[in-house]
């Protein structure tokens, strides 16, 4: 198979600099330099398709512009187990994400944008979706949403 000669051309962030031994399937592969300075080696086809036009950094510069909206909040709430309880409480909104410092349940630090979140689910939806300075603020913020849409959890039998 020939192998398309794409040294020297720009793919996005890419310039192919070396062309590298085909992989195992047989697919041209070329050494790239990007913007930001890293080396990766894509094949000839992902760059030509322009499926692959950074070393990743172009797709961590589109996450960081979206720090500011909920979609942060929305992004670490996986699809996949969001059932809910009793409650109407969204089982994933209960659970403690990695991120999660203030070992309180809905809060939790966004490092991208040095925020403390408070979050609540009720019936699939976010009824509480606010950004803090600390992490106290947020807390009381979840506390008061839990009081006003799940009153019987604080209500003693
Ligand atoms: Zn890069």
């Amino acid at each position: 198979m020939r192998k398309k000669n794409l040294l020297n051309h720009k793919f996005g962030r890419l310039l192919v600099i070396k062309a590298e031994p085909s992989d195992k399937n047989g697919n041209a592969c070329w050494l790239c330099r990007c913007n930001c300075g890293n080396h990766v080696i894509v094949t000839g086809a992902r760059l030509q398709h322009g499926i692959t036009k950074s070393c990743g950094c172009l797709r961590r510069d589109v996450m960081q512009k979206r720090t500011h909206s909920n979609a942060i909040l929305i992004k670490n709430s996986s699809k996949t187990d969001s059932f809910l309880n009793d409650d109407g409480v969204c089982y994933n909104s209960l659970k403690r994400s990695s991120r999660n410092k203030s070992g309180h349940i809905g809060v939790s630090y966004d490092q991208d944008s040095g925020k403390w979140f408070a979050r609540l689910m009720f019936r699939n939806h976010y009824v509480l979706l606010k950004s803090f300075d600390t992490m106290d603020e947020a807390i009381q913020a979840r506390m008061d949403a839990e009081k006003r849409f799940f009153p019987k959890k604080t209500r003693s039998h």
